[in-house]
């Protein structure tokens, strides 16, 4: 179904029953309207862009579709004139540094993004405006959160202020899958850097996140003897009885007291019912708040699995802990304090988060030991779904807050 044709044509019909009703053009939203909202004072360039953002398709795992919208950032970024650094990982994605020309003298703040989705080509392709919101692939997570910071410092462009602060934005493409690639390319590039701002959903209610908890992903692959369910069962080594095992005892390695999870997320195995299967292969998610119990945990797993590796069954491990969990720290809250500032008088709340579960690039930031705060993109919901959408009037109020901290003297 055409998603933006059919809300457009709603709008528009809403626009011309409200002029028949003798209203004034103000009192009803339409795509129009939006793109003037967004565009008042020049806070946000353009939606029309934020459009062109959401509709280039950048799932993790489509190299090409990452570096397409890489290339449309490096054009965008490139015109405020940074200098850019790239990186092209083993796998050919690229991932991107632009600083302004005093950063390379004195690194006052990185900002961090992404611009990797969770979404395959074809699974959720919608640009869907509404009255006050806009549905579509990574409005919140990320591209928002880039269009907020493309905001902010057009902005500082345009008003003479942007090169004299030492100021790199890096954005990467493999965040959704946990950066594995990026990260140390990422660590040497920000390293020293005063403080960093991240740009991820912003909160429900503008909570601003200080802590995060660390994450891994592990494969375990288990291999058995294929053999005829009916003429040989006994000869044959079930690998999908020994994984159904293994996952029930690595389940049970879940602690919600501590905040630790292990989460069977996927499963795959067997060739077909009347064959004892020779493969199957489990795929976890494991979440952890202090760093030795990640690590504790990663090795539990790995000890489970081998366990398993007798009678015909072999069993191959891999991954571990991917981001190190991200502790609350004096000197985070304490930069929460100055942009919360800046994020109140723009009509945003400056309230702390509680511990979040879901791990970002921040935490790897902060392991280099840099203050850091995240959750700075626009409002929404649904983000990782079909449901994504943005809450546009906050797509201003993110770029007035960051353009104001910038701009505060850091
Ligand atoms: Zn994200």
């Amino acid at each position: 179904m055409d998603w933006t044709r059919t809300r457009h044509k709603k709008l528009l019909r809403r626009c011309c029953l409200a002029a028949a009703r003798g209203e004034s053009p103000g009192e009803v939203s339409t795509p129009l309207a939006i793109r003037q909202d967004i565009n008042q004072n020049g806070a946000v360039a353009s939606i029309e862009k934020f459009r062109s953002w959401v509709e280039c398709n950048s799932y993790s795992s489509d190299v090409a579709a990452v570096n397409s919208m890489g290339k449309i950032l490096s054009d965008n970024f490139l015109q405020l004139g940074l200098d850019e650094s790239v990186f092209e990982d083993e796998q050919g994605v690229r991932h991107y540094l632009w600083a302004t020309k005093s950063w390379h003298q004195r690194k006052d703040v990185v900002l961090v993004g992404h611009h990797d989705t969770v979404f395959p080509s074809g699974e959720f392709d919608v640009w869907e405006p509404d009255a006050d919101s806009i549905r579509g692939p990574a409005v919140i997570d990320m591209k928002g959160g880039l269009l907020v910071v493309d905001a902010a410092l057009s902005r500082l462009s345009e008003n003479g202020e942007l090169e004299s602060l030492g100021l790199a934005l890096v954005c990467v493409g493999d965040e959704e899958v946990g950066s594995p690639r990026s990260a140390e390319w990422v660590a040497e590039s920000v390293r020293g850097a005063k403080f960093g701002l991240v740009f991820e959903a912003g909160r429900g209610n503008d909570k601003i996140v200080v802590c995060r908890k660390g994450t891994g992903k592990m494969k375990v692959t288990f291999g058995g003897l294929a053999a005829h369910a009916g003429n040989h069962h006994a000869k044959g080594r079930n690998a999908i009885v020994a994984a159904s095992k293994f996952c029930i005892e690595v389940s049970n390695l879940t602690d919600y007291a501590e905040g630790t999870t292990v989460n069977v997320g996927l499963i795959e195995g067997g060739t077909a019912v009347n064959t004892v299967a020779d493969r199957c292969e489990v795929n976890l998610d494991i979440r952890f708040t202090e760093n030795s119990i990640g690590d504790g945990l990663a090795q539990r797993i790995r000890d489970v699995a081998n366990n398993f590796a007798t009678d015909g069954i072999v069993v191959e491990v891999k991954g571990g802990v991917s981001r190190p969990s991200w502790k609350s720290s004096p000197e985070n809250i304490e930069l929460a304090k100055s942009y919360g500032r800046y994020a109140a008088k723009h009509g945003l709340s400056s309230e702390l988060h509680p511990l979040v579960g879901g791990g970002s690039d921040a935490n790897l930031i902060a392991r280099l030991g840099i203050p850091c705060i995240d959750g700075l993109g626009p409002r929404g919901k649904g983000f990782h779904t079909i449901k994504e959408t943005v809450e546009i009037k906050t797509l201003k109020q993110r770029a007035d807050a960051l353009y104001d901290f910038l701009t505060s003297g850091l």
